[in-house]
């Protein structure tokens, strides 16, 4: 479904802003791929570019890959930017830039619907999603596109039926130039996380596009170029365990269409574990990954941030159960909680080699705007506004020891050897248990980036690299057993995980990626 335009025509500049640098984004393994430039392309953005009139010209630019020119602000008529807390400063910064060229800027997405306060350059800001605000402010552009003389706020009443949703615009984006494809099947979230936004901004009731429009999604993604792994960016996955149980036979079906040439992951809770009959449709369906919040290993934790739904298996039996349906498991670990002791980063560690997790996000505890950690932190007067910290929480221990323990958890965590170990773990006991897919078309081109990405592994981490021994170590186990894609697929995150904690435990990276929940762009949200 698109907006009509009653015969206007209007030239639309969407831009999205770059990421700050951060854990989540995996810039650092950019330099080992063929040309990737951003981490996965925007889904707000560029579903918005669909809405949009047919008759109006869109052109959409990911300043992660380039930014917007003098001459792109010339061929505009309006700006639309969107992004998250992360991308703020980036976000005025593009709209300073379109008013420069007198045009009228609107913003919508994640960030100024918690936070419409943080955007008052804009001229239009779109608070919710997709819906009445949406026709509206196409109306207003098309009735009159100057900047208006006020700033206009439009709210979201009526949301837009997401079976009614356009396929994203990917045509627009240069998807070869991602890291991860994305896709967006399910909206909300019916848990409520103390720290979470998600109910708060997008419902506890799970809303849902049709099975059919996914896999149009994914003929489209792959016309378009994408290649490798798709994220389903749903906030759970198994928000609603019926809707998921009705999308993975059609893309079981559509995976045997294709050969089976992408990878998906997704985010879950960790009551996954207690859905054979899920895991083993996913698992039929190539899923490889599950980012999973488990957030804490401590359960009197887990209890005061409500999150007891983690509770409903062991986590340690959660965690391998998933592995034995072929899914690596990411989690998100939380630090900085109420809970926390002097010993919880030990206790961390610990929980970090028994669960043998390679990737981990961790962050010190963020309070979001719109979640109930907000209201009690304001309430308790534990709230600080000071962009010099690495949280605005006034944490029980010292902030000092707070963050110290974060930082001496990223440098061990992270230790070349250690996180190659747990990869080793992985490859020997998670990736058997994975639908054997028909081998890959041997194409010149899937055959060029393979050796591009061995050739890029090898002489920046093999040669030119600071943890050679580590690596050659693994390496070559890889090579003496053929495990060629292993390789591959393990150093193009492990090499991020390492350099990103290097520079994190020496204090150059900032402690809390938590407002990273990329719902726009999406990552790991749990
Ligand atoms: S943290 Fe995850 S499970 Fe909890 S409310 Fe948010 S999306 Fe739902």
């Amino acid at each position: 479904m698109r907006a009509e335009s009653a015969g206007v025509v209007r030239r639309i500049l969407c831009v999205f802003p770059r990421y700050t640098s951060s854990f989540g984004t995996f810039e650092y393994s950019y330099p080992l791929t063929d040309g990737v430039q951003a981490f996965m392309p925007p889904q707000g953005l560029l579903l918005i570019a669909a809405y949009l009139p047919e008759n109006w010209p869109v052109r959409f630019i990911d300043e992660n890959i380039r930014p917007a020119t003098a001459e792109d602000f010339e061929w505009a008529e309006a700006v639309f930017v969107s992004g998250m807390h992360i991308q703020r400063h980036q976000m005025n910064d593009i709209c300073r830039r379109a008013h420069a060229f007198d045009l009228p800027v609107a913003i919508g997405g994640p960030s100024v619907s918690a936070c419409p306060d943080y955007y008052p350059s804009f001229d239009y800001l779109h608070v919710g999603e997709l819906g009445d605000a949406t026709d509206e402010l196409i109306a207003l552009l098309a009735r009159d596109p100057s900047r208006p003389s006020r700033q206009v706020v439009l709210k979201t009443a009526d949301r837009l039926d997401m079976t009614c949703f356009p396929l994203p615009a990917y045509e627009l984006a240069e998807l070869k130039r991602y890291f991860l494809g994305s896709i967006q099947y399910s909206s909300g979230c019916p848990y409520q996380c103390e720290f979470c936004d998600i109910p708060g901004l997008y419902g506890r009731n799970p809303r849902l596009k049709t099975p059919q429009q996914i896999t149009a999604e994914l003929d489209k993604l792959l016309e378009c170029g994408i290649r490798g792994s798709v994220y389903f960016v749903d906030d759970n996955f198994i928000g609603n365990r019926k809707a998921a149980l009705d999308l993975l036979p059609h893309l079981v079906e559509w995976q045997k269409k294709t050969g089976f040439i992408l990878r998906f992951s997704c985010e879950a809770t960790l009551n996954i574990a207690k859905r054979p009959e899920i895991l083993a449709g996913m698992r039929e369906a190539f899923f490889c990954t599950v980012f999973c919040g488990i957030e804490t290993p401590d359960p009197v934790a887990l209890k005061a941030m409500h999150k007891d739904h983690n509770m409903m298996v062991p986590i340690m039996e959660g965690i391998r159960t998933i592995n034995s349906y072929g899914m690596e498991v990411v989690s998100g670990i939380i630090l900085g909680l109420d809970t926390d002791k002097p010993d919880t980063g030990a206790h961390l560690l610990e929980f970090i080699e028994a669960s043998q997790i390679p990737l981990l996000t961790i962050n010190l505890l963020q309070a979001l705007p719109k979640t109930p950690l907000w209201d009690r932190l304001a309430r308790e007067n534990r709230l600080i506004e000071d962009e010099g910290l690495e949280s605005n929480v006034v944490f029980r221990q010292p902030y000092d020891e707070v963050v110290d323990t974060w930082r001496k958890c990223m440098g061990v965590a992270y230790e070349p050897a250690r996180v190659l170990k747990r990869y080793e773990y992985q490859i020997q006991n998670t990736a058997p248990n994975q639908v054997k897919r028909p081998p890959q078309k041997a194409t010149r081109q899937n055959i060029k980036l393979g050796l591009t990405m061995l050739r890029n592994i090898f002489w920046k981490i093999g040669v030119l690299g600071d943890y050679k021994l580590e690596f050659w170590k693994f390496a070559l186990r890889r090579l003496a057993r053929g495990e060629i894609e292993h390789l591959i697929a393990s150093m193009m995150v492990a090499h991020h995980l390492i350099m990103f904690a290097r520079g994190a435990s020496r204090g150059r990276q900032n402690a809390s990626n938590y407002s990273m929940r990329l719902r726009e762009a999406s990552v790991p949200a749990e």
